[in-house]
């Protein structure tokens, strides 16, 4: 198997300059981190924010840490005063959360809408109406410490790659639709798995995991 030196190398050569690569790196060990923080990486993602501030206190200050995962709003006030960008908003209420910490440390935050584009159940998302009404609401557009940047999603976990196509088409017109009314730059979709089909469309950032640090064992 390649190291993840390797790894991070050949990811560096494939996405080139224009996609930004997010090193996922939940349930890894410091050590791993930073034998892709020597090869270069400094953009790691976590989905877990206990765990992420932990890795955060001990690990290079360069590094940006994306979180990735479905955030509690209770859990937001830990990563307030360091997170880069969080993928998964996915309702008002937590962006409020966010920019009233965001506040308290005299920064903004910068974030993604996640957007429900797999058919399963299980995740999470806007629809793209509740983003556009999020997006115009006088709410939001009076919070001055978050910045939404752009949208996320995760396609269906399947072999179908025409559905996964279908699924990223519609998440790269909806970017494209609202990112010239709000500014956006940043489409972060494709995983180990889909991150070639999401290349195909045109995404501007993959989160990827396995691909680099080998499977994850949960136990
Ligand atoms: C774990 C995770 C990834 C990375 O998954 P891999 O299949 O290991 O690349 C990407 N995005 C999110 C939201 C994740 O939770």
């Amino acid at each position: 198997m390649a190291s993840i030196q390797q790894n991070i190398k050949s990811f560096q050569d494939e996405l080139g300059t224009e996609v930004c690569l997010v090193a996922v790196s939940k349930t890894k060990p410091e050590s791993d981190l930073l034998e892709a923080y020597n090869a270069g990486q400094r953009v790691f993602g976590e989905n877990k924010i206990q765990e992420m501030t932990q890795k955060q206190e001990s690990l290079p200050k360069d590094i940006k840490w994306h979180m990735i995962g479905h955030v509690q709003t209770n859990k937001v006030k830990y990563m307030a005063s360091y997170v880069d960008l969080v993928h998964a908003v996915h309702k008002l209420k937590l962006l409020k959360e966010l920019n009233k910490r965001a506040k308290e440390h005299d920064r903004v935050i910068d974030c993604l809408l996640q957007i429900k584009i797999a058919e399963e159940d299980t995740k999470y998302g806007m629809s793209k109406d509740q983003a556009i009404e999020l997006l115009e609401s006088d709410t939001y557009k009076n919070m001055a410490n978050v910045n939404v940047k752009g949208l996320m999603g995760m396609a269906t976990f399947t072999d179908d790659e025409a559905q996964i196509n279908r699924e990223f088409k519609f998440l790269k017109a909806l970017y494209d639709e609202l990112k010239p009314v709000h500014s956006f730059d940043i489409l972060s979709m494709g995983m180990s798995g889909d991150y070639q089909i999401a290349l195909k469309h045109g995404t501007n950032m993959v989160r990827v995991g396995s691909s680099i640090f080998g499977e994850r064992n949960y136990n």
